[in-house]
């Protein structure tokens, strides 16, 4: 069944009023466009951890990882042209930061990844998720949409494709990061998840957002609220008002961690990419790019300045975000550059995240 979301169209028009009105100054405040996204949050099922596993199988969580410079072979079971090219655009994301290839193959081919989407033999299954790292090998489907259709926006399925993805290579979420430290409001949040869409039991959302991994199988040292892997939470969930939108697009966090697990080249995301070397004699303008000696260099006013060694992942805030434009709609959490700085749509206008390149 559809699910037709009157409140969100009619969001969706005041958000572009509101956007025709300011087109000079876009990154203004915005009155509250009254969105409360707490009222449909869509988030993943921990899906490698409802099978019975106890906790000690979880730190088996490497021997989950496929292996660095793996191609692995991704076939949909079903599904129209339209999701599937979305699925395909936004997956590959991933290889620009991990040394790993995604090779999407025909349905009739044998595959690593198997992908469902809510239609046919499918259609009872509304959630989204996926088996853990080479788990997948086992499952078919072993990875399923249950809200992907035509109408879907791009920050969805990057959104949702980019996280089902990371599950795929082997992360686990983010909020349950061991050091994550999130306050809770306990009851506040069984309420909701017991609702539409999830109608998760009090067991599931334990197992989904309370249960804490151990440290040993965690993916991150330090708690990243920004990370792909991190569910949305709304401040009515939390006691001190903690809140982390929807995160549409990788972290700088999740872009270095995942070429730490998958090293290697990934011919994307190093510094030095598109960067020609330097060539002596030439002149050069202030904020002119160089190689030099296996280091970039940026040209100021008064010399070189180095930026580090090639061969580093770019961690730049701003890498893979859209710029802002003029007249569009966003809903809450998209992310878009605007004069060098990254900002978030908030249910009131747009947060700034910091300045590209840092
Ligand atoms: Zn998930």
């Amino acid at each position: 069944m559809k699910k037709f979301n009157l409140n969100a169209l009619l969001i969706g028009v005041l958000c572009s009023l509101i956007f025709i009105s300011c087109e000079k100054e876009p990154i203004e405040n915005f009155e509250s466009s009254q969105q409360d996204f707490s009222k449909d949050l869509k988030v993943c099922i921990e899906k490698w951890d409802l099978d019975g596993n106890d906790f000690s199988k979880a730190a088996t969580l490497k021997s989950k990882q496929w292996n660095p410079g793996q191609t692995i072979r991704v076939k949909f079971l079903n599904g129209n042209s339209f999701v599937q090219s979305k699925v395909k655009q936004y997956a590959k994301q991933w290889e620009s930061y991990a040394n790993l290839k995604f090779e999407f193959v025909s349905s009739s081919s044998s595959a690593n990844i198997k992908i469902s989407f809510r239609e046919g033999q499918y259609a009872n299954d509304g959630g989204s998720w996926s088996y853990l790292g080479t788990d997948s090998n086992s499952y078919s489907p072993s990875m399923h949409f249950g809200w992907f259709n035509n109408n879907t926006s791009d920050a969805e399925f990057s959104r949702t494709t980019i996280h089902e993805f990371g599950h795929a290579l082997g992360l686990i979420h983010e909020h349950q990061n061991p050091v994550a430290g999130i306050n809770w409001d306990k009851d506040a949040v069984y309420a909701y998840y017991a609702g539409a869409p999830n109608y998760w039991s009090q067991a599931q959302v334990d197992n989904n957002l309370f249960r804490r991994y151990e440290a040993s199988v965690s993916n991150y040292s330090a708690y990243d609220p920004q990370s792909i892997m991190h569910y949305p939470i709304p401040a009515e969930h939390t006691l001190d008002g903690f809140s982390v939108g929807y995160n549409n697009v990788l972290s700088a966090t999740d872009k270095s961690f995942i070429a730490t697990v998958y090293p290697g080249d990934t011919g994307g995301g190093d510094i030095c990419d598109g960067v020609a070397p330097y060539v002596s004699g030439a002149s050069y303008a202030v904020g002119d790019k160089v190689t030099y000696q296996g280091q970039l260099y940026e040209r100021t006013s008064t010399g070189w300045r180095n930026l580090g060694a090639c061969g580093t992942i770019s961690s730049d805030i701003c890498d893979g975000v859209q710029e802002y434009v003029s007249g569009r709609s966003y809903a809450v959490g998209e992310k878009v550059t605007y004069q060098g700085s990254l900002y978030e749509r908030t249910s009131t206008g747009w947060r700034n995240l910091g300045r590209c390149g840092s």
